[in-house]
């Protein structure tokens, strides 16, 4: 069987590179880097976030929270700008040593109501036994 040898009359039309422009290339690669910036600036404000944990303790619920949702009330300043009674306030309270609360449980206690999720509503743990303890030591 013979093969043709000459492959002169088989050339592609598409491998001529004069026609091509590279200006229209290189606009649209600067734009993609723009939009890799942004994308990875949005990934480490991303993967920041998925990082932090709530580790603030409500003084009334006693729940954790994240620093955007808690509010700072002291006693005082619930007595003279709330008008609120100091023994309502001894419930509330409930956590000792803070006075950060959840958003909830502020717009309660703003309005001089105990919230519902709060410790004094007999919601406190059990005290842990002994014999539990000592289950996380060496
Ligand atoms: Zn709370």
């Amino acid at each position: 069987m013979d093969l043709p040898k000459d492959n002169s009359s088989q050339v592609d039309p598409s491998n001529d590179d004069s026609s091509h422009d590279d200006s229209e290339n290189s606009d649209g690669e600067s734009s993609i880097q723009e939009k890799k910036g942004i994308g990875n600036s949005l990934l480490k404000k991303f993967r920041a976030t998925v990082r932090e944990v709530p580790v603030i303790v409500c003084a009334c619920c006693g729940g954790l929270f994240f620093p955007s949702q808690v509010n700072q009330l002291s006693k005082m300043r619930l007595v003279e700008d709330y008008d609120l009674d100091p023994e309502f306030l001894d419930l509330v309270f409930c956590v000792p040593d803070t006075t950060t609360f959840c958003v909830t449980c502020s717009k309660y206690i703003k309005k001089g109501e105990v919230p519902s999720p709060c410790l004094s509503n007999d919601l406190w743990l059990p005290p842990i036994p002994d014999s539990i303890k000592r289950l996380g030591q060496d």
